[in-house]
């Protein structure tokens, strides 16, 4: 299997190289050339398998004939061992056609776990393989990087260093950080927001001299195998429920940077029998604004209830773009379109193309209030305590079956974290502080190590470059 850039001008990869590299040389976002493609009878076969079973029948097409298929089954069981729930991605019933994807058991409860735990394994095999040593370099506003380190530091060819904003995370995203002590794990608590820290990692990834021959690696939410590693829980849910067979479904996903809900249009394009994938967002609204009236514009950021969805720009729409353009064969409109967006931050598409975009997708906008009002009534009704981000997903899931669009079919909101993440919203809704699982019981207690730096370039470089040769 080959990869080629959105933007045309980078040389065309392998799956490893892939992995590797993160952003494309020529600024775009690195995609497969083609996708496999299932029947509904492959599908329906594929209802006996379990979770790990899934993975590797619906991503191994992905890989090619760089990893053999056998290491690549153990690197899918290693993923995934250290969840807690022996279904990895559960259902849970909340109304009558609506069900919650619960995609937080894993280690650090959000479930950025699902891709991150993979994609540390695969790098620990891709390295080793090589002899190659790398840098990980990553900005958190709290989810990614607790994932990233729990994924990542059995790596020995890795060093890893995460950037937070300093003071702005909750406690226990902190702790679920600061608390791995492991030789090749560095924590930065930038005296700055979420935003600086971004920019940080983005200068040093253009301009890697300061790594002294080592290569950074971003794991970020554009890396595709975080992509590919999403596509499974879609089939596996829509499995569970029956789909193809008497139902059909559609999906409700919080959504910040575009990654998660683009793998279930992936799951789409591959044969799964979805009716739309529901855009929730927060007041951050962009991609609202996009379908609604195609006004596709960067808006100064809001700091909501829902941190990890708080982006002014959804980095994988260009993927989603990517694809719509193809099917017209307008690769040169879609180009000149994202450089334009580069200058302006701003971009309207063919009103073709957003018909069709509209088909796939609906979007709905969810405020602060709204959240806790969904948290609170989401309690009463069932007694499932559901975080923010996960609140998000659910309320617009219920907009969308009041709407006419509506067919009858099941709904699946995406819960993408344990509301104990988030005790501040869970308080506001008028419930108790949910408590932590037995298995990080004695995180409060913990020794915690990282280093507070302050906004500058320079003096992150030197703290990073200092480190890497130990
Ligand atoms: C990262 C995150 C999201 C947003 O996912 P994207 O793939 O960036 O769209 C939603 N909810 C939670 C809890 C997250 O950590």
């Amino acid at each position: 299997m080959k990869y080629r850039s959105s933007r045309g001008l980078a040389p065309e990869l392998g799956f490893e190289d892939v992995i590797l590299q993160g952003l494309a040389s020529d600024g775009g976002l690195y995609i497969p050339k083609s996708l496999p493609r299932f029947s509904d009878q492959e599908i329906l076969k594929m209802a006996k398998l379990n979770y790990q079973q899934l993975f590797f029948e619906i991503t191994k097409y992905f890989i090619g004939d760089q990893i053999d298929l056998k290491t690549y089954r153990e690197i899918i069981d290693e993923s995934y061992k250290n969840f807690h729930h022996l279904a990895i991605a559960p259902l849970k019933q909340i109304s009558h056609n609506h069900f919650l994807l619960e995609l937080f058991h894993g280690p650090t409860l959000s479930f950025k776990d699902f891709a991150l735990q993979f994609l540390g394994n695969l790098l620990a095999h891709i390295l080793s393989k090589r002899k190659q040593e790398i840098v990980i370099i990553g900005a958190t506003s709290g989810d990614t990087g607790s994932a990233a380190i729990m994924g990542c530091k059995a790596c020995q060819n890795a060093k890893i260093f995460i950037l937070h904003p300093n003071n702005l995370i909750s406690l226990v995203q902190r702790k679920q950080m600061t608390t791995i002590l492991d030789k090749n794990v560095f924590n930065i608590a930038l005296e700055g927001n979420f935003d600086d820290c971004q920019k940080m990692v983005k200068s040093m990834f253009a301009n890697q001299e300061f790594l002294v021959g080592k290569k950074m690696v971003a794991i970020n939410s554009i890396n595709w195998g975080r992509i590919m590693a999403q596509i499974v829980y879609y089939f596996y849910s829509a499995l569970r429920l029956g789909v193809g067979e008497k139902n059909n479904i559609s999906f409700s996903v919080p959504t910040g940077n575009f990654g998660d809900i683009y793998a279930g249009f992936l799951a789409k394009r591959m044969g799964l029998k979805i009716s739309k994938l529901i855009i929730a967002t927060n007041s951050n609204d962009i991609l609202y604004r996009f379908l609604k009236n195609n006004d596709y514009k960067k808006m100064p950021l809001q700091a909501t209830l829902s941190p990890s969805m708080d982006i002014q720009v959804a980095s994988n729409f260009e993927r989603l773009l990517f694809d719509y353009y193809q099917q017209k064969n307008s690769q040169e409109k879609f180009v000149s379109l994202i450089k334009n967006f580069e200058i302006s931050s701003k971009m309207t598409v063919d009103s073709e193309i957003l018909a069709a975009i509209n088909r796939d997708f609906d979007a709905f906008k969810i405020d602060d209030q709204e959240i806790i009002a969904t948290i609170s009534q989401i309690y009463q009704e069932s007694g499932e305590i559901i975080d923010p981000h996960s609140a998000i997903g659910v309320k617009a899931a219920r907009q969308f079956m009041a709407s006419k669009d509506y067919q009858g079919e099941l709904l699946v909101s995406l819960a993408t974290a344990n509301s104990v993440k988030f005790p501040g919203a869970i308080i506001k809704a008028g419930l108790k502080s949910p408590e932590l699982p037995k298995f990080l019981e004695d995180l409060p207690i913990k020794k915690e190590r990282y280093q507070i730096i302050e906004n500058d370039l320079q003096i992150v470089k030197d703290y990073i470059s200092g480190k890497i040769n130990l």
